[in-house]
C-alpha cells in the first residue's frame, strides 16, 4: 500500500487540525477527513475578533475570523474532506466513532481538539448560581458570533494575557470592567499592556485574592473576595486556567501529563497509543494559534512515515520537570513550559543529574509561555537554577 491508499482522520477543525490536514493531503495521503463538532470549522479564532493571527504560519497579520476562514479555504483546496456538526465520541488507532454510532475506519488519527478555560463549576467557586457568569470564550462567542450584550459591569477573574483580551471584548460590547482578581502577587501580562489599561481604563487589579462567593438571585449582583471586600457587578468572567479538551485522548488510553492534563507526546507528536497523534493546544495549553498551526505542519511527515511502515516510539512519557516548573511539552519549534511562581534564574537540562545545557538568566512569569529552541535530550529533566 502507498500513501494514496491511506485514510487519516483529524479530530478538530481548528488551526492545528486544518493545517495538519492540508499538509498531509499535499504530502500525498489519499483521504484526509477533518471532523468538527461546530457548524463551521476554524476553531477558537472564529470568534477572536482582533488582529494578531497568522504571523508565524502564513507570514501575515490577520484577524481571528479571517484567519479561520483562510485555513478552511486552504484545507478545502488541498482536497481535505470537512465533516462539520459532527462529534467524535471514541478513538482508536484504527478509526473513530461518531456521536450517532457511525464508525469511520482510518489508518491513523490526529487529535486536535484544543483547549478551553476552566469554567466556574470546575473551579468550585461557592455562592449563588445566578445568570451572568462566563468565560472569555463564551463572551467572545456571544459578542462576535451572536452580537449580544454580555452585561454592564464585570469582574474578571485572572490577570494573564487572555484576561486583558476579555477586558477588551467587554469594552467593545459596552460592558465596563470594575476589577480584575488574581491569586498571584502581580498580573502576568506584558507591563506595557497593563500600563495602557491602568491609565486608559483605570481598572484596579486585586492581587493575592480569590473569589470567595458570587452573590445574586437571578443575575449576578456582586462578588465577595477572600480578603472580605465586596465588588458590585452584574457579570463575572473566568479567564485562563486552561484545561485541554482531553476526553477523547483519555478514552483511548493515551498516557497523560498529570499537571497540564494533556496527552504525553514525543517530539514528533506521537502519543503512547500507536497510530494516534496529538497536536495544538490539546498538548500545550495554551499557545497562540500560529504555533498550533505549525504543529499541524510538523505532524504531517510523522504521520506519513508511520503510514509507510515507520516504527512507533517504544515509550512516550511527559517531559520530566522539577518545581517551580509545572509542565513542559514539545511544540513545532522546540519545547514550551510553564512555571508556578515569579522567579529569576537559568533553565537547565540534566541527564542523570548531570547538566547537558544551561541557558542564560531570565525572568519567568506564571501563566506565560516560555519557549526553548534548544534540544531537550531524551530522558532529560528540566529544572530552574534560581538566582540573579
Ligand atoms: C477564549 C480564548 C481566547 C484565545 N485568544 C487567542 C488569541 O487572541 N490569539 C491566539 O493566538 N490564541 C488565542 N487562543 C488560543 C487558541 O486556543 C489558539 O488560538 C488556537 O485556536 C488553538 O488551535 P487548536 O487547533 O489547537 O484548537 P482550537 O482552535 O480550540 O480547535 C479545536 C477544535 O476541535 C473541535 N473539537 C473538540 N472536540 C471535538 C470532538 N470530540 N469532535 C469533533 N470536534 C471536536 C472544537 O470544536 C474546535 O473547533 C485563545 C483561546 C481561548 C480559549
Amino acid at each position: 500500500m502507498n500513501l494514496a491508499d491511506r485514510t487519516v482522520i483529524v479530530v478538530g477543525g481548528g488551526p492545528s487540525g486544518l493545517s495538519a490536514a492540508a499538509t498531509m493531503r499535499n504530502a500525498g495521503i489519499g483521504r484526509v477527513v477533518v471532523v468538527e463538532r461546530e457548524r463551521q470549522a476554524g476553531g477558537i479564532p472564529r470568534h477572536t475578533d482582533h488582529l494578531g493571527f497568522a504571523i508565524r504560519d502564513l507570514r501575515r497579520v490577520m484577524s481571528g475570523p479571517r484567519y479561520a476562514s483562510r485555513l478552511v479555504d486552504i484545507a478545502a483546496r488541498s482536497g481535505v474532506e470537512l465533516l462539520t456538526e459532527t462529534t467524535v465520541t471514541d478513538v482508536s488507532g484504527t478509526g473513530v466513532t461518531l456521536a450517532d454510532g457511525t464508525a469511520i475506519h482510518a489508518d491513523s488519527v490526529v487529535l486536535a481538539t484544543g483547549v478551553r478555560e476552566r469554567p466556574r463549576a470546575a473551579r468550585l467557586v461557592p455562592g449563588d448560581r445566578p445568570a451572568g457568569v462566563f468565560t472569555t470564550g463564551s463572551i467572545q462567542q456571544l459578542t462576535a458570533l451572536h452580537h449580544r450584550q454580555v452585561g454592564r459591569r464585570a469582574v474578571i477573574v485572572g490577570a494573564e494575557h487572555v484576561s486583558f483580551s476579555a477586558m477588551s471584548t467587554l469594552r467593545h460590547g459596552g460592558c465596563e470592567t470594575a476589577a480584575m482578581v488574581t491569586s498571584l502577587p502581580r498580573h502576568q501580562t506584558y507591563a506595557v499592556l497593563r500600563m495602557a489599561t491602568a491609565t486608559r481604563y483605570r481598572v484596579p487589579i486585586h492581587t493575592e485574592v480569590d473569589v470567595a462567593e458570587i452573590v445574586g438571585r437571578r443575575r449576578v449582583e456582586a462578588v465577595i473576595l477572600t480578603d472580605g471586600s465586596r465588588i458590585t457587578c452584574d457579570t463575572v468572567v473566568f479567564t485562563g486556567d486552561w484545561i485541554p479538551d482531553h476526553e477523547l485522548a483519555r478514552r483511548c488510553g493515551t498516557g497523560m501529563d498529570r499537571v497540564s492534563r494533556s496527552p504525553a507526546i514525543s517530539a514528533s507528536f506521537e502519543t503512547s497509543r500507536p497510530g494516534v497523534f496529538a497536536i495544538g493546544n490539546l498538548v500545550h495549553p495554551a499557545e497562540t494559534a500560529d504555533l498550533c498551526a505549525l504543529d499541524g505542519r510538523v505532524v504531517a511527515p510523522s504521520v506519513a512515515r508511520w503510514l509507510m511502515g515507520g516504527l512507533w516510539p517504544h515509550a512516550v512519557a511527559p517531559l520530566a520537570v522539577e518545581p517551580p516548573i509545572v509542565w513542559a511539552a514539545p511544540t513545532a519549534v522546540g519545547v514550551t513550559l510553564r512555571v508556578a511562581e515569579f522567579v529569576t534564574g537559568r533553565l537547565q537540562a540534566s541527564v542523570n543529574e548531570t547538566p547537558v545545557w544551561t541557558q542564560r538568566r531570565q525572568r519567568f512569569v506564571p501563566n506565560r509561555a516560555i519557549h526553548i529552541s534548544q534540544t531537550v535530550p531524551v530522558g532529560a529533566s528540566l529544572s530552574l537554577v534560581r538566582g540573579r
